[in-house]
Order: structure tokens, then sequence, then C-alpha cells
């Protein structure tokens, strides 16, 4: 990430990952003769390359053939990414150290976009500063103006956009398995004397087709009106062959950007939304060109007019399609899948539990991003990514789904503007301006009230203490983490004042920070798993840990990337497995 410095000298920091104190040019080193025996059983069979890749070369011999590989197979990686233009999410917490020792948020940024590197890394902003990119970069100057610069995010996918064996120094250090991917581990060093900012630090190439699957480290030299941060960046095995950017985590706890001030802070970056075409309505439509005559027929039961009640609800639906449609389309928008069923199942019970018969389908949808919001568009719940995440139990869930089927419940209207078609043709960037489900102050207390009679006839009733416990930690964090619990196209959560359903919080006890058997909230990006080619969503299979200090508790917080690695087979049915797994599943060969 590259940022602008206000003038004064720049202290380096040590690199995250240690170098050997002698790197020097290693690279026709021959490996060690016991590395390129055979995959343990673990591992996969030998995956086939994409289509379009050379046939399998025969497995390099050297690290100099290696490392040859390794370069041809990051040009081609390049070459792939000026095609893509996956979303691209950051979201970073400035960190203050707290009297025990831990510590904590104090503010947060916010950005979502679109790559674009058909010109270089850049991004076209959905949120966050407009207009910021390249352009921006001369204008401005005061450091705090630039600190959290999207592009620079953006630029850590990235190890060198021109990588070349001719201007680094390579250590080999060991093989060690991600996931199930076997890989070797090489250190990285600019060679003396280049000026051009270059990577310095770790990389990961899995042993098959050499692509580079993880880089942590950072640019040097530092320029003189420019620093970089130190990153952990991940590439997910998304096509057979192919490995893009799926996590980049930052992480700075001491850099002195001036006389005065210092960075602390911890930023998680998401890529997703890699295959946008495939989300389209492109087969439906082939469906029917194919199809005999008849089939394109309406088939509804009664063929007659619609009465003016029928109209007006199919009206309705035809603008809630069209907003769920154009969400999915442009990435922000989950597919129907099986956690839109998990919550589902909740909406079930509190209509059962309560006899309610709605008239058509209640559906529940995942918006992709971490802010906390939720919110309806018509029939369809919307719940966000990070609301998942960071909801402790059941009854919170319930608590949050009981809040929007309140609004359905009691007939909320929807905007219908968004039934003309034409309504629905913006930028995609635009999205977050065009498209807005915000409820008046009245229905949202409406709601509410009504939420709260839904839940008292639940089988959520009796754990309702947990729901009001998240709702105060939440109102604690509040004015911290304003970006996190800032909407974008529902109400808010809480803000200083107040918070949704706030009678739940008389219920609640006291928060304790220190007692770990409280579980007020998670640490962001712990539930849900998110497939960045398909856009598909599935929980996390990963099983809890016993937290051994309060400080593990990190409610509403970032922590470090570690996704299982899995390789794609030849026929790339298997899914992209993404579960996080603990720093120990990283065990070395
Ligand atoms: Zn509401």
């Amino acid at each position: 990430m590259q940022i602008v410095r206000s003038g004064s000298l720049l202290v380096l920091m040590v690199l995250v990952c240690a170098f050997a104190a002698t790197a020097q040019d290693s690279s026709s080193a021959a490996l060690p003769a016991t590395s390129l025996k055979s995959a343990p059983t673990s591992a996969p069979a030998q995956a086939a390359p994409a289509p379009t890749a050379d046939p399998l070369p025969p497995a390099a011999a050297t690290l100099n053939d290696v490392l040859d590989r390794v370069v041809q197979r990051e040009h081609l990686f390049m070459a792939q990414m000026r095609h893509m233009h996956p979303m691209i999410e950051t979201y970073l917490q400035d960190l203050k150290d707290d009297k025990d020792g831990g510590t904590s948020p104090v503010k947060d940024q916010y950005f979502l976009g679109r790559l674009d590197m058909s010109d270089g890394p850049e991004d076209v902003s959905f949120v966050g500063q407009p207009g910021f990119g390249h352009r921006m970069v001369a204008k401005l100057t005061g450091v705090y103006s630039l600190h959290f610069l999207p592009m620079g995010f953006a630029q850590m996918v990235v190890l060198d956009s021109d990588f070349q064996k001719k201007y680094y120094n390579f250590t080999f250090v060991r093989r060690e398995f991600l996931g199930e991917v076997r890989c070797l581990v090489i250190d990285v060093q600019p060679k003396e004397g280049d000026r051009v900012s270059r990577f310095m630090g770790r990389i990961w190439v899995e042993d098959q087709d050499y692509n580079i699957v993880r880089f942590n480290g950072s640019y040097y030299p530092q320029p003189k009106i420019n620093f970089f941060f130190h990153f952990d960046s991940w590439r997910l095995n998304m096509r057979p062959g192919t490995w893009l950017p799926a996590y980049v985590y930052t992480e700075e706890s001491n850099l002195k950007t001036g006389l005065t001030k210092t960075l602390h802070f911890k930023a998680q970056t998401r890529l997703w939304g890699y295959d946008l075409k495939s989300l389209g309505k492109n087969e439906e439509f082939t469906q029917i060109l194919i199809d005999s005559p008849q089939s394109v027929n309406d088939q509804s039961p009664t063929a007659a007019d619609a009465t003016p009640v029928v109209a007006e609800r199919m009206w309705e639906q035809q603008a809630e399609e069209n907003a769920v449609d154009r969400l999915q389309k442009i990435g922000l928008l989950a597919p129907p899948g099986d956690v839109d069923k998990i919550l589902a199942t909740v909406v079930n019970n509190l209509l059962v539990t309560n006899n309610i018969d709605l008239q058509g389908d209640i559906h529940c949808r995942i918006l992709l991003t971490a802010p906390l919001e939720s919110f309806t568009i018509g029939h369809t719940i919307v719940m966000s990514r990070g609301l998942l995440d960071v909801l402790p139990d059941e009854a919170s869930l319930a608590m949050v789904l009981a809040h929007e089927l309140s609004h359905i419940v009691l007939g909320h209207r929807l905007d219908t503007k968004l039934a003309f078609n034409d309504k629905m043709f913006f930028p995609d960037e635009e999205s977050f301006q065009r498209m807005d489900f915000k409820r008046s102050p009245a229905e949202e207390a409406a709601a509410d009230t009504k939420a709260l009679e839904l839940l008292k006839n639940s089988p959520y009733k009796d754990k309702l203490g947990n729901a009001g416990l998240f709702l105060k930690a939440l109102q604690e964090k509040a004015p911290e983490l304003t970006h996190l619990i800032r909407p974008h196209l529902g109400n808010s959560f809480a803000d200083r004042k107040n918070v949704r359903m706030a009678s739940l919080l008389a219920s609640a006890p006291a928060l304790d920070e220190k007692r770990l058997d409280q579980i007020a909230a998670l640490p962001l990006g712990g539930r849900i798993k998110l497939d960045p080619w398909t856009d598909q969503v599935e929980l996390s299979k990963a099983k809890p840990v016993a937290l051994t200090s309060a400080r593990e508790k990190m409610e509403f917080e970032i922590t470090p990337f570690f996704p299982y690695l899995t390789r794609l087979s030849a026929n790339g049915t298997e899914k992209v497995a993404l579960t996080a797994g603990s720093p120990s599943q990283t065990h070395q060969k």
C-alpha cells in the first residue's frame, strides 16, 4: 500500500518475515535431494492445467528451474488479472494499546470497489472517498488524507507488475503445506542498488504448476515521498490451474509516518465476484429459445387478468425481483444457497409459533459485504456477511430476522419505482446511491415492537438475554466502529444514542469484557465462507476453539487470514474450499 509521507525521515520497519542474515543469490543452487519425492497420501492427485495452458512440464529440478516457472506463471497471472474485475473490499481498524497490554479498535475505515487492472491496479469506488485513484495521488499531500488510500490495498494483490529473476535474490527456505497444497517457501529480496520499489519478503509456490499462492512482506526501498505497508496476500485455486487473489491481511503496529504520528492498525482486504458473467440470466434465456413454443406461455393456474389486489402484488414482486437480480449480478448479493435456507428455517420458526400465514414465500439472501446491516426488499430479507459473522448465537440471529420479518408482516412497502426496468440502468458503482431500502423512523419503531412480540412467542423467548448482550456490545462499539455499523442500503443498527430493538437491552446481563464465558459478539470473518469465483456462501466448518484469555474474544475485530488451501481437480467440479483453519493447520513438512 502506498501512502504519502509528510517529509521527515522514515524509520523502516523490520520485515514481518525474517530473512537469512546473509541472503545471497542462490538461485542456481539445487533443492535438497529429498524435497522432490512423491506427495503424501493426503495430497490430491496431480491436477491438470487449464485447458488453454501448455501441457504440464516435467517437475523442476533446481531452484533456478523453479524460479523460471514462477516468473512465467506470474506474468500469466498479470495477463489474466487484466481481464478480471472482481469486487474488492477493505475494512481497516485503527488500534490503540490497552492498559492491560492488549489492543482495541478506536476508529475504522471502509472501502468497496471493483478492481480494474487493465492499466495497472486501480479500483472503481462504490463507497468511500469518491474519485480516489491514480489521478488523485499527486494532488493530496497530507499523511492522514492518504493513509487509507484504497488503491494502495488493491496494489497488494500484485507481487511485482514486472516480476523478473534479474531484479531479485532468492533463497530457498523449506517445503510447507498450506492446507492440502504442498508449497516451496522462498525468500525474495530486491538486488542492491535497484531504485525501483520491489517486493521484499517470502513467497509460497505450489509445487505442481509453480503458481505463487501466498506472499508476505512489503515493498522496498521505501520511496522518498511514499511508503508501503506490510501485508500477507493469499490466492485461491479458483479454476483448474488458475490461482487468483482472495485475501490480503495488513498490519502495522508502530509505523512512524512523521515526527509525532505513528500508525497502528490492521486491515482485511477481500476479493470476490470473479465470475460475474455466469451470475446473469443468460441460461434461462437460452432455455426459452430451445423449448417448445407452448412452454413460454403463461402457465399460471388462473389464466385470467389479475384483480387490482393481485396486480399490485405482482407489481411489487417485479420491483423486488429487479432489485434482487441487480444486486446479485453486480456481485453484491450471493446467489441463492444453503445459508439462505438456514435463515429461512429461523424465519419459519417465528412464523409458525406466531400462527402467521403469509401469502407468498419469504426469501432470505446474503449481502456479501462486511458492514453490519439487514433490510427487506419486498418479501426478501437481506443480511450482510459481516452481520452473520459477528452474531454470537441463533437467538441473536432470530432477533435480526424478527425485525425484518415484522416489516413484511406489517405490510411496509417497497418503493416500486424499481418495477420500471429503465430504473435499473445505472453504473454498478452507483448502486448504493440508486438503491435504497431505508425505512422511516416510524416504520422502524413499529417493526421493533412487532419483532419483540414475535420473539416472545417463539422458541427463542428464553434466550433473548444473549441477543440483548449483542446489542449492548454493538452500542458500546458504535462510536469507534462507525464504518462497520454504517449501513449502505438499509437502516442503521446502532449509533451513539439508539440501538435497534432497544427493549432487549433491559433483559441482558451486564457486559463483562473479562469473562471468558460471555461472548457478546464474534470476530469478523469467522462464520461465513465466500467462494470468490461463484460468490456462493456457506457456513464455515471450522470448530470453535476454547479461548485462553479474554483478549481472544476480539468482538467485532479483524484477524489475520489462514485459508485452508485446496487444489481444484481437472474437471473443476470440486468447490473451492475456504475453511478458515487455525495456524496449526499450516504444518511443516
Ligand atoms: Zn427495519
